[in-house]
C-alpha cells in the first residue's frame, strides 16, 4: 500500500513504525473474513482492511473524528486477521499506534472519560481489585442477575509448594487472577513442582500492563512492565529459566516487553532478556516429560483457545495437542479462530458486541456436548462462565485432581 504520511509523523518513531506496517498491507481484504466484528456489523469500516484505511487517513493528516474511533473502539485486537493475513500485516501493532492518535485528536464524553479512568484506577491494581471483588460478592444478592453472573465463584487455591528443585521458573501474578482466580497458578506450581521445578511466585510483581497498554495509556503500561522486569531481574541473574505466565492475555504483553522498552536505554536489554525468556504454561509442559503426571479420567472436553494465545502468541492448537497427548478426550468446536467477546475491557465498553459474541462462541463450545470447557487465560475464563451451562476452568486444573 502506498503512502505519504504527513510532516507531523513522518520523522517520528511510531510514524516509521506505523508507515512500514502499512507498506506492508497490499488491501487484498483476505482478513475481513476472519474478522469476528466484521461478521456481526458487516461494515467494511469494522474489520481490519477498513480499520488499516482508516488509520491510514489519519498519519496522512486527515483529521480523526469520532466515527473513526468508533470503528477502532469495536476492535477487540483479537489478532484473528493477523492470523489470516498472507503478508504478515503487524495490525495489533499499528491498531496500538492509530488508537493513541486519534484518543490525542478526537474527545470522549465526562462518562466515557470516567469509566476509563477507573478501570486503569482500579483493575491493574491486585489489592483494589480484590477488594472490589469482595464487596461485589457481599453485595451480589442485591444485584441484577446480569451483574451477579459475571461474578467470579469464589476459589480454593490449596497449599503451594516449598521450593526445594534446582530448576527454578518465575511466575506473573498478574491483577485480577490473584483474587478471581487463585487456583490457576497455585495448580501450575504444583503440577511443575511433580516435574521436577519450583515456580516462584514473587509477591511484589502485579499487572503485566496490557489493560493500560490497551486504553492508549502507553507510559503507564512501560511503568508496569518496568516494575515486573525489576522484581524478577535478580532471581533471573540467579538463573530462573523462564518467566512462565498462566493468562495468555498476560503473556502476549510480557513476550512484547522488548519492544514496548526499546527505547528506553535503562531497560531495553533487561527487557528483551525477560521477553526471550517468557513462555505461556502450555509452552513449558509440551517440552517436559509428563510421565509424573496421571490426569484423571474428566469426559468430555470442549477447548476455548484465547485469541492471545492461538493469534497473539502464535500458539494455535497448542493446549489441544497437550490435552491429546496426555489422554483427554476433547469435542470439535467450530470456528476455534473467532473471539469469545471478553477481550480484556471489551467486555465492558462494548457490552452488546462482546455478548453476540459471547453467544455464539458458547453454543460453537457447547455443539459437542461437552462436561466442561477449560481455556488458558482468566479474561476469557470468567467470561464464558458467566454464561455457561457447564463448568469453565483453566486447563492446568485437569493436571492437578483434588
Ligand atoms: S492486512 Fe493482510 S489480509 Fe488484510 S488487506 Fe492487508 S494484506 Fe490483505
Ligand atoms: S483484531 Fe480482531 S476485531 Fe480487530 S480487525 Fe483484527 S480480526 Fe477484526
Amino acid at each position: 500500500m502506498q503512502t505519504s504520511l504527513s510532516d507531523a509523523y513522518r520523522h517520528t518513531a511510531i510514524g516509521q513504525e506505523a508507515d512500514a506496517i502499512l507498506r506492508s498491507c497490499v488491501h487484498c481484504g483476505f482478513c475481513t473474513a476472519t474478522c469476528p466484528t466484521y461478521q456481526i456489523k458487516g461494515d467494511e469500516l469494522d474489520g481490519p482492511r477498513g480499520r488499516i484505511y482508516l488509520i491510514k487517513l489519519v498519519l496522512e493528516g486527515q483529521p480523526a473524528t469520532a466515527k473513526t474511533q468508533t470503528h477502532l473502539d469495536r476492535c477487540l485486537t483479537c489478532r484473528s486477521c493477523e492470523s489470516t493475513c498472507p503478508s504478515g500485516v503487524e495490525y495489533g501493532r499499528l491498531v496500538d499506534i492509530g488508537r493513541a492518535l486519534v484518543e490525542q485528536q478526537v474527545g470522549r464524553s465526562l462518562g466515557e472519560r470516567l469509566m476509563r479512568r477507573a478501570l486503569r484506577s482500579f483493575i491493574p491494581y491486585r489489592n483494589r481489585f480484590a477488594v472490589l471483588l469482595k464487596l461485589g460478592r457481599l453485595a451480589a444478592p442485591l444485584l441484577p442477575s446480569t451483574m451477579r453472573a459475571k461474578m467470579p465463584q469464589a476459589q480454593h487455591a490449596g497449599d503451594w509448594p516449598v521450593a526445594h528443585h534446582a530448576r527454578r521458573m518465575l511466575v506473573l501474578q498478574g491483577c485480577v487472577q490473584p483474587s478471581a482466580t487463585p487456583l490457576t497458578n497455585a495448580a501450575a506450581a504444583r503440577v511443575l513442582d511433580k516435574l521436577g521445578i519450583s515456580l516462584l511466585e514473587i509477591n511484589a510483581s502485579g499487572c503485566c500492563g496490557a489493560l493500560s497498554q490497551h486504553l492508549s495509556a502507553e507510559e503507564e503500561a512501560c511503568n508496569f512492565a518496568r516494575r515486573n522486569i525489576d522484581v524478577w531481574w535478580p532471581h533471573i541473574e540467579a538463573g530462573a529459566e523462564a518467566v512462565v505466565v498462566t493468562a495468555s492475555g498476560c503473556g502476549v504483553m510480557v513476550k512484547d516487553y522488548g519492544h514496548l522498552l526499546r527505547n528506553d536505554p535503562a531497560y531495553a536489554a533487561k527487557a528483551a532478556r525477560v521477553s526471550a525468556l517468557s513462555r505461556d504454561l502450555v509452552e513449558i509442559l509440551l517440552r517436559e516429560d509428563l510421565t509424573p503426571l496421571a490426569p484423571a479420567s474428566a469426559g468430555a472436553i470442549a477447548v476455548h483457545a484465547p485469541c492471545t494465545l492461538q493469534h497473539g502468541q502464535k500458539l494455535p492448537g497448542a493446549v489441544e495437542m497437550l490435552l491429546q497427548r496426555t489422554g483427554f478426550t476433547l469435542t470439535a468446536v467450530p470456528d476455534a479462530h473467532l473471539c469469545c467477546g471478553s477481550a480484556g475491557t471489551y467486555s465492558i465498553l462494548q457490552p452488546d458486541l462482546s455478548q453476540q459474541l459471547l453467544h455464539n462462541k458458547l453454543a460453537a463450545l457447547g455443539s459437542g456436548q461437552p462436561q466442561q470447557i477449560v481455556t488458558a487465560n482468566v479474561g476469557c475464563q470468567m467470561h464464558l462462565a458467566s454464561r455457561s451451562e457447564v463448568p469453565v476452568r483453566h486447563w492446568i486444573e485437569l493436571f492437578d485432581p483434588r
